[in-house]
């Protein structure tokens, strides 16, 4: 049966075709990101390697109860998704498992991977400010601003049950202590100019359509408007600014997308083989390119649409730490009625 098997795919190889889908040809990825352009990521791979990917998608709180209610039967290889407070969470719930791989630990910088190696980082946004340029004449330089009574009745932000929100109070936290943090949620809600709601492209929308002064979205939902068309925000692209905040302080709050070899995955090798290629050049050049994101290895050329938004000086913060202060930021949310 194995000089069968082997045989077969000596043949295929021969033939010039794709070799059939043993086990050892597949990868079964776990991904909460929800990116119709991640498609290209994941084709390429296939075509350079012959493994064939098998996705399931979906929530990642959903996906995350999968993995650890699967548990050793999972047959998840690979467990993508967004925001370090998630690839944190995995790791806690004990669903991922440390790798050794030279080629992610030369190409990924130490701040953007876990420290037992269990998760890495693929590409960062930035969430940084934008505003009204006809009504906002002195925009906020920093988050500590949009605590300034000047902006009252002026801006824009996400849920506290969104995990950007979440995590950029963490990062808060982390930088300014809980106590400073509170004070500084307090009077952000104090300058509300609508209850939150909405995604981070709605955030955007409401500049345009004149409900808000000021709002906090990652840069990728901004340079996607100039990539393409995105209803509400690319025809009125002239009347929105941006500001990367802490310029002089501690830098523009980014966030992670990335991901991890699962704890039991059944095809580790491909799995292994599947996170060396996203930090390959080809892949992180598009992530830029198709997602407007930024590349997590240093060096890889931006796309036009986010080379538009300028350079910065990202906030380099141990985003572990800044994940364990997630409950933390639950509670100032709730204490001072952060819907
Ligand atoms: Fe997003």
């Amino acid at each position: 049966m194995t000089r069968f098997t082997t045989s077969l795919i000596a043949l295929s190889a021969a033939a010039g075709i794709a070799a059939p889908a043993l086990a050892e040809g597949e990868l079964n990825l776990y991904s909460s990101r929800h990116y119709d352009t991640d498609e290209r990521l994941y084709s390429d791979f296939t075509e350079m390697t012959g493994i064939t990917i098998n996705r399931i998608e979906g929530n990642a709180d959903e996906l995350l109860a999968r993995l650890q209610a699967e548990g050793d039967n999972s047959p998840a290889d690979v467990f993508l998704t967004v925001d370090t407070s998630r690839l944190e969470r995995a790791k806690a719930a004990g669903v991922l498992q440390s790798i050794d791989s030279d080629v992610l630990e030369a190409r990924i910088p130490t701040y953007l991977q876990d420290a037992d190696n269990q998760w890495f980082g693929f590409s960062q946004r930035a969430r940084i400010l934008f505003y009204d340029k006809d009504e906002v004449t002195n925009p906020p330089q920093t988050y500590a601003d949009l605590a300034n009574p000047e902006y009252e009745g002026m801006v824009c932000i996400r849920s506290s049950g969104n995990v950007y929100s979440q995590t950029i109070l963490a990062a808060i936290i982390e930088h300014e202590g809980e106590e400073a943090a509170k004070e500084w949620a307090q009077a952000v809600v104090n300058n509300f100019a609508r209850d939150p709601q909405g995604g981070d492209t709605d955030q955007l929308r409401g500049i345009v359509s004149g409900e808000c002064d000021i709002s906090m979205s990652n840069t990728y939902y901004f340079a996607r408007a100039i990539r393409t068309d995105v209803d509400g925000v690319s025809d009125s692209l002239d009347q929105i600014g941006w500001v990367f905040p802490d310029q002089n302080g501690n830098g523009a709050h980014m966030n992670l997308s990335g991901g991890g070899v699962t704890a039991h995955a059944p095809n580790r090798e491909n799995a292994i083989r599947f996170l060396e290629y996203l930090a390959s050049d080809q892949a992180q050049e598009y992530f830029s390119a198709g997602n407007d994101e930024y590349p997590a290895v240093p060096g890889v050329a931006l796309s036009p649409s986010v080379a538009a938004l300028g350079f910065f000086k990202p906030d380099d913060v141990d985003l572990s730490a800044v994940a364990e202060n997630v409950p933390a930021a639950q509670r100032v949310f709730n204490e001072v009625g952060w819907e």
